[in-house]
Parts: C-alpha cells; sequence; structure tokens
C-alpha cells in the first residue's frame, strides 16, 4: 500500500509551465490545465498530513446504522457516506479524504455514480490516515463521492492522551472530535477550514436515542430499531460533528430570542446523571434565554439553528465538554462557567472556525474564557490583570505563544485559553471599549460561518481602531515570552 506522495505545488507548478511553454496562438487551451492529483494534506501547521486539497466540501449526507455487540467495544458501525464537492482548481485524476478505519473496511467508491479505485494508507505515527479515490474519469466542477464502509469504529487518542472519535461509553457510543477524530466515523476533508453542511442519519436500537448537530427533521421506527435524522444547514467543521448514542431523557423547549425570534432546544441528559450532579445540570438548562441573550448584546445574532445540550456518563480520558455545533457536550454534569465558556464558542469557533490549529485556536479558546467572566458582570480588567499578574516573567507557560503552537500536546493548553483571554482584555484596553465591542459584533457579522484566524482579526481590530498593532499582536500572539500589560 505504497502511495506516491504528491507535492501540494505540484498542479501550480504544471500549469505554470505550460502557460509559458505554449505558443501565444494556443493560449485558450493552454490555460486549460491537465487533471492533476489532489493534495494529500490541507496544510495546517500542526497536523501536515491532515486534510485534503484539490476541493472545496458542500454537503456531507451520512448514513450510520449502530448495532451493539456483547462486549460494546465490539459494537458496529455499517455506514455510507455521501460528500458532494467542487473541484476548485484543476481536474482531479485522484483526490483524499481523511479516513481513521480502525475494524472498519471500505467495501465500495463511487463518484458521480460511477465506481472508482481506491485505496487505503494508514500511517498512525504521522497522523496519515488516507483514502485516496481515483475516480474513473478525472472529476471537474461538483462531483459525489459515496463510501460504503463497515465494522467496528475506533477512537483517536490525542497527543495530550485525552480520547476523542468514536468512543464507547456504557450504554451506547459517542463521537467527539476535536481536533481531528471525526475521520474515525467518515471519511472528511478533516480541517475546520473546509466547512459544510450535513445531513446525518442514525439508526440504533430501540430503547436508544442518537443526538447530534442542528435540527431533528424526523424519527422513525422500524422493527426493534429507530432511525434519527439530524440536519445541519448551516456551515460546520467536521470537527464540530457530534453523535451520542445511549439512553438519555430528552427534553425540548422553544428558546426566545426576543423579536420574533426563537430555536427549538433538544437537549439529552443521561439518567445516571443524579442528585447533585442532575440540580447543577438542571439549573443551567434553565438559563437558554438569558445567556445566549446576554451573548447576543455582545456577540449579536446567535448563530445556530438549534440549541441544547448532551450531558453523558464517559469514560475518564473523554472527560471534557466540547462546542459542538447547537448542541455542546458535557461530562457527567455543567456548571455555570462551562455552559456560558460552551455558548460562547456557538460563535466563537463554530460559527467563525479556526483556518490553523497551532496558529488560530487561541482567539476563540480565549474568547469562552474571557467571555464568562464579563456575562457575570465580574471586573474583567482585575480578573485578567491578576492572572497575568500571579506568573511570574519566568513561566514555561509564557513559553508557547498562542498564535505558533509546535507541538499537538500543547494545543489546549494555558496559552489558549488564560493568555488567550489575557490577550482579549489586554486588546480591550488598547483599542478601548467602543472599538473593542464594535470589533466582536463585526468579526461575527462579517465572517459568519466562515474560517479566520489572527491575520484576519489583526486586519479587522486595525481597520476598526485606526492603530497599528502589529506590535501588540506580535507580543501577545507571537512571541514566546509574557507579554506586557497595557496601561489603560
Ligand atoms: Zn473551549
Amino acid at each position: 500500500m505504497s502511495l506516491r506522495h504528491v507535492v501540494p505545488a505540484l498542479a501550480l507548478t504544471l500549469a505554470g509551465g505550460l502557460a509559458v511553454a505554449v505558443p501565444t496562438g494556443s493560449a485558450a487551451a493552454a490555460d486549460v490545465p491537465g487533471p492533476v492529483d489532489g493534495p494529500r494534506t490541507a496544510g495546517d501547521s500542526l497536523f501536515p498530513h491532515v486534510g485534503n486539497g484539490g476541493y472545496d466540501v458542500r454537503r456531507y449526507d451520512l448514513d450510520l446504522r449502530w448495532t451493539p455487540a456483547k462486549d460494546l467495544a465490539r459494537s458496529t458501525l455499517d455506514a455510507r457516506a455521501r460528500i458532494t464537492a467542487d473541484a476548485t482548481g484543476a481536474p482531479l485524476r485522484s483526490f483524499s479524504l481523511d479516513f481513521e478505519r480502525g475494524g472498519m473496511r471500505v467495501s465500495s467508491v463511487t463518484v458521480d455514480g460511477e465506481p472508482a479505485r481506491f485505496t487505503t494508507q494508514d500511517d498512525a505515527e504521522r497522523i496519515r490516515h488516507k483514502l485516496v479515490v481515483r475516480p474513473a474519469t478525472p472529476v471537474d466542477g461538483r462531483f459525489t463521492t459515496t463510501v460504503t464502509y463497515a465494522g467496528v469504529p475506533t477512537r483517536h487518542v490525542d497527543e495530550d492522551g485525552s480520547a476523542e472519535g468514536w468512543n464507547v461509553t456504557d450504554d451506547g457510543a459517542t463521537f467527539l472530535n476535536q481536533p481531528i477524530g471525526s475521520m474515525t466515523g467518515f471519511p472528511n476533508n478533516n480541517t475546520p477550514a473546509d466547512k459544510a453542511t450535513y445531513t446525518i442519519d442514525v439508526d440504533v436500537p430501540r430503547g436508544l436515542e442518537a443526538a447530534s448537530n442542528g435540527v431533528l427533521t424526523d424519527r422513525k421506527r422500524h422493527g426493534d430499531r429507530t432511525w434519527w435524522r439530524w440536519v445541519q444547514r448551516r456551515p460546520m467543521a467536521s470537527e464540530l460533528a457530534m453523535i451520542s448514542i445511549g439512553q438519555y431523557d430528552v427534553t425540548t423547549s422553544r428558546v426566545d430570542l426576543g423579536g420574533d425570534r426563537s430555536v427549538r432546544e433538544w437537549s439529552f441528559v443521561d439518567p445516571q446523571v443524579t442528585g447533585d450532579a442532575r440540580r447543577a445540570t438542571e439549573r443551567q438548562l434553565g438559563r437558554w434565554e438569558e445567556v445566549l441573550g446576554g451573548l447576543e448584546e455582545v456577540f449579536g445574532r446567535y448563530p445556530g439553528v438549534s440549541t441544547g445540550a448532551v450531558v453523558d456518563v464517559v469514560p475518564k480520558d473523554v472527560n471534557y465538554a466540547l462546542e459542538t455545533q447547537d448542541r455542546s457536550f458535557f461530562p457527567s454534569s455543567i456548571d455555570g462557567n462551562t455552559f456560558v465558556h460552551e455558548a460562547t464558542h456557538q460563535w466563537w469557533g463554530d460559527s467563525v472556525s479556526p483556518p490553523d490549529w497551532g496558529q488560530d485556536l487561541y482567539v476563540n479558546e480565549g474568547m469562552a474564557t474571557w467571555a464568562p467572566t464579563y456575562l457575570a458582570g465580574r471586573d474583567t480588567e482585575q480578573t485578567w490583570f491578576d492572572a497575568w499578574d500571579r506568573v511570574p516573567s519566568g513561566d514555561a507557560r509564557w513559553t508557547i505563544p498562542p498564535g505558533a503552537v509546535a507541538d499537538s500536546a500543547d494545543l489546549f493548553g494555558y496559552q489558549a485559553y488564560n493568555r488567550g483571554a489575557q490577550f482579549w482584555e489586554a486588546l480591550r484596553l488598547a483599542i478601548g471599549d467602543e472599538d473593542f465591542f464594535t470589533l466582536l459584533r463585526t468579526w461575527q457579522d462579517t465572517y459568519r460561518g466562515g474560517s479566520h484566524g489572527t491575520a484576519d482579526l489583526r486586519s479587522l481590530a486595525e481597520d476598526v481602531s485606526g492603530e497599528d498593532l502589529d506590535a501588540f499582536f506580535a507580543d501577545w500572539v507571537l512571541d514566546a515570552d509574557k507579554p506586557a500589560w497595557p496601561t489603560s
């Protein structure tokens, strides 16, 4: 299964070379580049072998049938993924999708209905898991790839030891994917720089629930099983796709957002969440209008198509909350700070996503850490000055710059959350309240549904404030030492 490594620049070099070599009389023919192999990377700074080039996914239609085994770890998926994409440059004679198969086997791949040749490549050491597809004829413009696969899915263990992807729980399975686990559930272009809409069909044994993103548009019983259809019609990064299968108490409501706007809530709480944890969870689940309304005042219109939460008892290494789009995930219970943190992510991280993991994550984690202190009415200047002040300049935590993380084991660290929140408060002091709050809303209005990071943020902050912020961004985002606290 040795595959030729495709250099991303190859397509450009060939096209450019041809244009120069062909006489002017044939210029029209020379402008049509020959078919190329799509690059097997999205160019991410931390995960250079994840993501795929040469196309832009528009839509995923996932059809997943989950069947428990006596030993739940041996439970199976029978699945079909239909991926509608646009070739973004030259026609593609081959292209790749990220797919970490575990115990699953791909039985067929078709492109626009025609059988396609395919190979799989797994190199766990380099985090490179590819399904390479060679269509019968090169694809150009829009094309649809259908992948049929089945077997026992795996989880993905990150460099920091946490588990993501397809994880078995004590009564089902949960599929949580930040940053790169989504490839354990379905083949995809596994970068938050390529967002798409989704239909997620999950078929489970009767008596179990299946939570996912977006709006529940259909649910049918057939024989001893239940089929759930979730539709996400806003752009979503594959890292934010979520499925959680198990026994849940399901609550639905309509959350009033003021004016004539409202969104549906679907929440799923594991019945094993009891006592204080249950009371704390239910207290938070009664706050949708207060929290989404409060955040709308700071960031503008709620970007989701629905809301809700999944609260599940999960294995220890899945012990983290996650801002899965529209419906955040919480392990075992919800506290107030985490509830507002994940709600903030619906704007910061979900509606506007980080294009690069190593360079842009702090934008969203920083805001999701800062916003709960602001919304709670705390003195944010004092809070984040104190946080900055209490870590001495020689501390190792300052040596990882938020905008240039070099090791994925460090990704979800101090620099993303705490220094990220300090960054936002420092920016507020540097440009003043009026420009700061204008910046937050303008960022959301301008980039809703897209993927934007540090470069766009600096540029917008400079436009809004009229100030040169190069030195500020270098100090706070790129320098591997303690940044200076601005004088207000
Ligand atoms: Zn977060």
